[in-house]
């Protein structure tokens, strides 16, 4: 069976937040929006986001490092979410094992957000369903568009690449390769949920700075040493202008 799914560089994710302001965009004029804002600009906003991120500091001063998290449905190959559901609008497709809400099926009693142990589902306050990340299925499979641009738009907005889509069933695939060689890993697998989408682990970067690389090269203003005194026999600036 096919399971695709998102891969996410933590090693090289900024967190600029393109693919959850993309992801937002999309689906609002998409087949699943509109995604709805409520209070936006008030002291207590709610909203719908598929996709966010979520950025923290780990280890203890001063050995800590900022990582950007960004998180969205799994697409949990166990999907506690679905067989929760009373009325059958959660489910997950044989054919590529994503995981969706049927907006006509699902009554909005919200088992699904507390079975899943990810915290990935999103309740419209307004349209009172349950709303998830669907891999931006009305975009891979739209013929309509050009190859390159049938992936989810949050894979499309990063500017660093840190998202790959694709099969993780597939062996040979460059998300299954990049799991293999970069020790990807999911979300507690203690659950036995299986997500399909996997984190690529930051890896510590080693700095070494000399110290004449402390010495600011581009320095016009003189910063680290003392600025430059005009002779009282110059000209002031009274003397060479008219005001
Ligand atoms: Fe269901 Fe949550 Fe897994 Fe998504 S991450 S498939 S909503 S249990
Ligand atoms: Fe990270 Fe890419 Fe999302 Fe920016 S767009 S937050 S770099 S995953």
């Amino acid at each position: 069976m096919t399971q695709l799914a998102l891969i996410i560089d933590l090693n090289v994710c900024v967190g600029c937040s393109a693919c959850m302001i993309s992801c937002k965009e999309w689906n609002t004029s998409g087949s699943a929006g509109p995604l709805v804002d409520l209070n936006p600009y008030g002291s207590d906003p709610n909203g719908t986001f598929f996709n966010r991120v979520q950025t923290f500091e780990v280890g203890t001063y001063p050995n800590t490092q900022t990582v950007h998290f960004p998180k969205s449905c799994l697409h949990c190959e166990e999907p506690p979410c679905v067989p929760v559901c009373p009325t059958g609008a959660s489910y997950k497709r044989p054919e590529d094992g994503i995981v969706l809400v049927d907006y006509d099926k699902c009554i909005g009693c919200k088992y699904c957000s507390w079975a899943c142990p990810y915290g990935a589902r999103e309740f419209d306050e307004e349209r009172r369903v349950m709303t998830k990340c669907t891999l931006c299925i009305d975009r891979i499979y739209d013929e309509t568009l050009p190859a390159g641009e049938r992936n989810p738009a949050c894979v499309l907005a990063c500017p660093t690449n840190a998202r790959l889509f694709g099969d993780v069933h597939d062996p040979e695939s460059e998300v299954s390769t990049l799991i293999r060689e970069q020790g990807g890993y999911t979300l507690m697998p203690e659950w036995g949920t299986r997500p399909a989408n996997h984190y690529l682990p930051p890896r510590r970067t080693a700095h070494r700075i000399h110290p004449d690389q402390l010495v600011r090269a581009d320095n016009p203003l003189k910063k680290e040493s003392r600025l430059p005194k005009p002779a009282l026999e110059e000209p002031s600036l009274d003397d060479v202008t008219s005001w």
